[in-house]
């Protein structure tokens, strides 16, 4: 059987092994997953969030153990741990019970005057089965929260961990049993590409993924052979603007922890610091000095941590050797090679300047502990720069004067926007989340984000008392009464008498058979 490695990335060395799930069993892990959908979607809904109340009261009973294995096996400061990976997942159960039952509700509609006599609805119903493929940064909040939401709305879900952080994966599976989860509503598949893979040429009835784009883009087109509708969340290669008349200590604290915090492998770090021209050398030399108070060992009160694969460290060293080689200056940290002795997978910080376009530092996502900071002169040329790229994830704009800052956040071409902070619209549950461009498709969180597992049902009534319609056959006739009728309903000279009788003549005509 094959076995997924457990990496220790304080250390680099695998301390363990977990099974995978093979790959022949797709096809039963579907099966039960669509037998346990017939029951869990007649559960009320209120039966469905006292399930998700269990497991909310389950984690916070269990937070230091929750806290330590995710730390261990993503490498992150066990502060971020509880922050980004469990505060955010036991805040958006909260939302899911205090708000789910008033987006799910069937809501009646406006019905218009020429279909007199109907009342009309929208209705929610679960789309089926779920498959939730979720990445290795924040390995427990963005497998939960998809997990949850679609749960909520009455689906059984299969849930593919990133295989880079297993442990993680299984302590999920734990999660479902011991917070008595009905059997098969929730299964967790451990393994990497290929069984991702499989799982969707299964036919879940929604892909639910986040990742890299390239996968990304893989996915979308096995779910286009089906037609299988899907969320994509991405990459980012996330901007920071900062304007003169920021508050520039706050924005140089802002900009170093959005760029290193969990080491920059975040899909929303800043990698891009873009700052007006005039307050440019200053900013640089304040965010040089507050780097030097940044710690990073493998404590609790540890700044930095330490990369979680060996394989992101590499694209992190790559970008850095092709970027110093094509003329960029380090301004912070050394060159790779006089990189101190560190344990593991920790890298130090770096941060450039002298980055120009031919780089493959400006374009690509690096994901890693490195700021590239770079002037701009005037509004319009720190949109330009913002806009300038293929993603479209998140984004913050620096000035105490509010309306400069909106006025240059609606310009900007991204899912996200953050004035005067950085990253965290994405901890509001009650905000959509989501990319433009190749960041993504589609949103999640608030109200928009339990709907995506819907299909969103349309239902009108007419009591079934007239004989005919206006607008059924035969048509004889009829022609110059529907003239009049669209006429003096959405004409210039809106007639509500010159309505009521032409309608009331093709009532008539349609009577008279
Ligand atoms: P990845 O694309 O390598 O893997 C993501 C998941 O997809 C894993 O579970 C992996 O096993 C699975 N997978 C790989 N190939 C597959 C295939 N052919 N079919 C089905 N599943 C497959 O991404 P990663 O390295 O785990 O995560 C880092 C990336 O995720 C970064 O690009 C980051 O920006 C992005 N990300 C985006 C968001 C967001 O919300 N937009 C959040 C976090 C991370």
């Amino acid at each position: 059987m094959e076995k997924l490695q457990v990496i220790n990335p304080a250390t680099g060395e695998t301390i363990g092994e977990i099974p995978a799930t093979p790959l022949e069993e797709t096809d039963e892990i579907m099966r039960r997953a669509r037998k346990a959908f017939t029951n869990w979607q007649t559960q009320p809904l209120a039966t469905r969030l006292h399930v998700l109340r269990r497991l909310r009261h389950y984690l916070i009973d269990h937070l230091d153990e929750a806290i330590a294995l995710i730390a261990e096996d993503t490498g992150k400061p066990k502060v971020e741990a509880i922050t980004a990976d469990i505060l955010t997942v036991v805040d958006m159960i909260r939302y899911l019970e205090k708000n789910a039952t008033k987006s799910l509700r069937t809501r009646k509609v406006k019905t218009p005057l020429t279909l007199i006599g109907k009342k009309s609805y929208v209705t929610y119903q679960p789309r089926g089965v779920v498959l939730v493929i979720s990445p290795w940064n924040y390995p427990f909040q963005l497998a939960m929260i998809p997990v949850l939401n679609a749960l909520a709305a009455g689906n059984s879900v299969i849930l593919k961990p990133s295989e880079v952080t297993p442990r993680v994966g299984e302590w999920m599976a734990h999660l479902f049993r011991a917070c008595r989860f009905p059997d098969d509503v929730v299964q967790v598949a451990h393994g990497g590409g290929a069984l991702g893979a499989e799982l969707v040429a299964a036919g879940p009835d929604y892909i639910f993924f986040t990742g890299s784009v390239a996968t990304g883009k893989r996915i979308q087109q096995e779910a286009a052979k089906r037609l299988i509708p899907t969320t994509l969340e991405l990459g980012g290669k996330d901007p920071m603007i900062v304007f003169r008349d920021a508050p520039i200590e706050r924005a140089v604290q802002g900009a170093i922890w959005g760029a290193f915090t969990h080491s920059g492998q975040v899909c929303m770090s800043v990698e891009r610091l873009y700052v007006e021209r005039p307050l440019y050398v200053d900013f640089l030399h304040a965010l040089k000095a507050e780097l030097d108070r940044l710690r990073q060992a493998d404590d609790a009160d540890s700044d930095l941590g330490a990369m979680t694969s060996p394989s992101q460290r590499h694209i992190v060293h790559t970008h850095i050797r092709d970027a110093i080689s094509k003329g960029a200056t380090v301004a912070w940290g050394s060159e790779p090679e006089q990189w101190p002795e560190r344990r593991g997978l920790q890298l130090p910080p770096t941060v450039l300047t002298d980055v120009t376009e031919e780089m493959d530092i400006a374009h690509e996502e690096t994901f890693g502990p490195v700021l590239s900071v770079l002037p701009f002169d005037d509004e319009a040329e720190a949109i330009q720069l913002a806009n300038d790229s293929s993603f479209g994830l998140n984004a913050s704009v620096w000035s105490r004067d509010l309306s400069k800052a909106k006025r240059v956040a609606a310009a900007l071409v991204s899912g996200n926007v953050v004035i005067n902070d950085v990253i965290v619209s994405v901890a509001n549950p009650y905000l959509p989340f989501g990319g433009s461009k190749e960041s993504g498709i589609g949103r999640y969180h608030a109200d928009v984000g339990l709907k995506a597992f819907c299909h969103e049902k349309s239902l009108l009534v007419d009591p079934g008392k007239k004989k005919t319609e206006v607008n059924w056959f035969p048509y004889r006739g009829k022609l110059p009464l529907f003239r009049t009728l669209v006429a003096s309903l959405y004409g210039k000279k809106r007639s509500p008498l010159r309505f009521v009788s032409s309608y009331l003549q093709l009532l008539k005509r349609a009577n008279k058979r």
